[in-house]
Order: C-alpha cells, then sequence, then structure tokens
C-alpha cells in the first residue's frame, strides 16, 4: 500500500524493521545509541551544541506542541497565533486549555501568514509575550515564512514558538540564525520518516534555564527535561519512552543523512509538483495557488458531481493501492493528499494514474482540464 498522508508517512522496510527487538532503555548499550542521536538532531535544526538542546518527549505532535507552550509561556501569558489553517486553530486550543491566552490573528486560508500583519498585532498589544507559528499548515499546504515572521517578532522583542511538525529537516530553518525562537517542534515522523512515538523541541539553553518551573506540567516540562538530562545524563529518561521507535528513528536518521537535506527536499517538491499538474490534468482543481502551494501537502477541492463521495472515494482508492486520508479540515469540501515520506516520483505518478482510474471507476465527473 501507498501511504499518501501527511503523517504517519510511508517509511523504509528498514526503519520498520529495527523495531523488532526488546530494549531496556536505560540499557548502557542503548544510553550510548540514544545519546549520540541528539547532537544530530540539534545539527538538524541549525542550532550549536552548548547553546542549543535537543529535549525528546514521549508521545505525538500535539503534546511536543503543548509542552513548549507551558515550558515557555508563562501561565496566564499571551501568545498571538497566525491562524491560517487548521493546524493554528489547534495551536490556540492547547494554549487556552493550557491556561494560556491565545489571541487569534485571523488570516486568509489561501495564503501565507502576511509579517506586517504580525508585526501591527504585536504592537497593538505590548503584553503579548509570544508567537505561536504553524510553519507548514498542514489544513491546506501552505507554507508560512518563518524567517520574514521571526524577523517582525525579534524586532518587536517577542519570542516565538514554532510548530515545524509537518515540515522539519527539509524546509529551511536554521535555528542559530533565529535567536528569538523559544523552541522548534517536531517529531520522529513525517518529514524525518521515523515512526511515530517520539516529539522533540531544541531550545536555547538560557532560556529552558529562564523558564523552569511554569509549565504547571510535569510531564510536559521541557526544563524539567532538560534538568534531568544534565543531572542524571543524556541517557537517562524520566518516564518510559517509546523506546523501539526511538532504535528506528536512528536508522531513519541515517537515511536522512545519506540522502541528503536538499535531495530530500527536491524529491518532495517534485512529488508535491507531479501532484499538482496531475490533478489538474485530471480537471480536479486545487486548494491553493501554484505560488503559495508548498512541498507536503497538496489539497485539492473534492468535485461538486454529487456521485463523488469522500469515504466511497478513499475506499476504491485504496483497492488500487493508494490511500489518503478520509477526512479534510478547510472549511470548504477537499481532499488532501500527502507528498512526504519514503515516496518517490515514481509512486506519485502511479498515484495520479489510480486517482483519474477510480474517479472513472466511479463515473465522477469533474471540470474539463484547464
Ligand atoms: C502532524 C502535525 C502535528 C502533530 O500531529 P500529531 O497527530 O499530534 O502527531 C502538529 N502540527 C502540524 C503542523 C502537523 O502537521
Amino acid at each position: 500500500m501507498l501511504l499518501l498522508i501527511p503523517g504517519p508517512v510511508q517509511t523504509r522496510p528498514e526503519v520498520r524493521a529495527a523495531m523488532g527487538t526488546d530494549i531496556a532503555p536505560w540499557d548502557d548499550d542503548f544510553r550510548a545509541e540514544y545519546a549520540s542521536l541528539r547532537p544530530r538532531i540539534t545539527a538538524i535544526a541549525g542550532g550549536v551544541e552548548g547553546r542549543h538542546v535537543t529535549l525528546p518527549l514521549q508521545g505525538c505532535g500535539h503534546m511536543i506542541v503543548e509542552a513548549a507552550i507551558r515550558t515557555f509561556v508563562p501561565a496566564g501569558g499571551k501568545l498571538l497565533v497566525p491562524n491560517n489553517g487548521a493546524y493554528a486553530a489547534r495551536v490556540i486550543r492547547l494554549a487556552r486549555e493550557a491556561g494560556r491566552v491565545p489571541v487569534e490573528l485571523r488570516a486568509p486560508a489561501t495564503r501565507r501568514v502576511d509579517a506586517l500583519a504580525v508585526a501591527e498585532a504585536l504592537a497593538a498589544d505590548p503584553s503579548i509575550s509570544h508567537v505561536g507559528l504553524v510553519h507548514s499548515e498542514t489544513g491546506t499546504g501552505v507554507v508560512n515564512d518563518a524567517q520574514a515572521i521571526g524577523a517582525v517578532v525579534r524586532a518587536a522583542g517577542r519570542r516565538m514558538i514554532l510548530d515545524a511538525v509537518s515540515g522539519f529537516g527539509v524546509l529551511p530553518f536554521m535555528l542559530a540564525e533565529q535567536p528569538e525562537v523559544d523552541a522548534v517542534v517536531f517529531t520522529s515522523n513525517k518529514c524525518l520518516e521515523g515512526l511515530p512515538g517520539f516529539g522533540f523541541a531544541v531550545s536555547p539553553v538560557e532560556r529552558l534555564l529562564a523558564c523552569e518551573g511554569q509549565a504547571g506540567s510535569w510531564c510536559m516540562d521541557l526544563a524539567d527535561v532538560y534538568r534531568h538530562g544534565v543531572e542524571n545524563g543524556w541517557g537517562s529518561f524520566r518516564f518510559t519512552p517509546a523506546v523501539q521507535s526511538l532504535r528506528a528513528f536512528g536508522v531513519a536518521l541515517d537515511l536522512y543523512e545519506a540522502e541528503g537535506r536538499a535531495a530530500r527536499a527536491a524529491r518532495y517538491a517534485e512529488n508535491a509538483r507531479i501532484l499538482y499538474n496531475g490533478m489538474l490534468a485530471l480537471g480536479l482543481t486545487p486548494y491553493l495557488e501554484r505560488a503559495e502551494q508548498g512541498p507536503i501537502i497538496v489539497t485539492l477541492h473534492q468535485p461538486s458531481d454529487p456521485r463523488f463521495e469522500l469515504q466511497r472515494f478513499v475506499t476504491a482508492l485504496k483497492r488500487r493501492g493508494v490511500l489518503i486520508s478520509n477526512f479534510y479540515s478547510t472549511k470548504e469540501p477537499t481532499l488532501r493528499i500527502g507528498c512526504i515520506g519514503a515516496v518517490t516520483a515514481e509512486d506519485m505518478r502511479f498515484a495520479v494514474a489510480q486517482i483519474g482510474a477510480t474517479l472513472d471507476e466511479l463515473g465522477v465527473g469533474r471540470r474539463a482540464a484547464a
């Protein structure tokens, strides 16, 4: 089965095979294996060893986003969230339920967030301490400009938390060049092509020291993860980790480093291009203009023909060997197709052909191809 969803992504067999043994996380052999992963992750974030630190947390992406909010934004503190999609709306909910005060900056779903609008919102409310930005908005496929928005956050003397979960490792980002960032967060899955099980934050050490004791949650306190690592060594966990997933992540990092960041980014961009053009040729309408289309996920309007029904389409396409999401998170009915994971251009051309065949099989009419 070709898995074309923006997480959990398709992985390579070597990565999955690494899960097949029992491991004690505190065992000396595994401690060394785990400890060796951390500087490699810091490097992918563009961090500097000693100044920045990689903090692992068991669980999914939402949990590491919440942990970053809790760790760096004090209880009752204000977090400005530019909202141009469903994942930004999730940041708002995570912040609110953690007892922080999200300030929503509404923005159109079909465009990247305007940095000037962020600057104006910060100027209008000096009590906002942080901006919570989604780098690649998985609800649509838009990639927000983390550098331009970071620059206005820096100029305003505020801090930023970057939800980089969907694009980390391929979208341009250098932590060392963005001192306003308290945390860039991501998971073992998605563009790093590991298995789910871990979230990571990469953060400045001095900020972790300045923010001790304000998370209001032991489990989600990244400053406590840091302190524990310093006091007990970086092969030690506070709580039982998804240890097999971590070993598999080591294999995924080997593959990432062997492929290289630029080549992986180019592979995904090519996947997205083949899909975007292929869907246009089938008479489907992409949700985004080409100029706003990022490399992570392509979203399409559902055909207006009443013979199109999403679950029926997904099930029929699955019979042909391609699995896509059976839900969408835009206001308008859409289809979402992931371009990331261990997926090649050839896989993408296969997927385009199967999507066309499935629409024909179901007798779904579309607009003529442009
Ligand atoms: C996938 C994703 C997450 C986290 O999702 P989980 O299901 O919790 O792992 C968070 N933010 C973005 C932008 C994502 O794409």
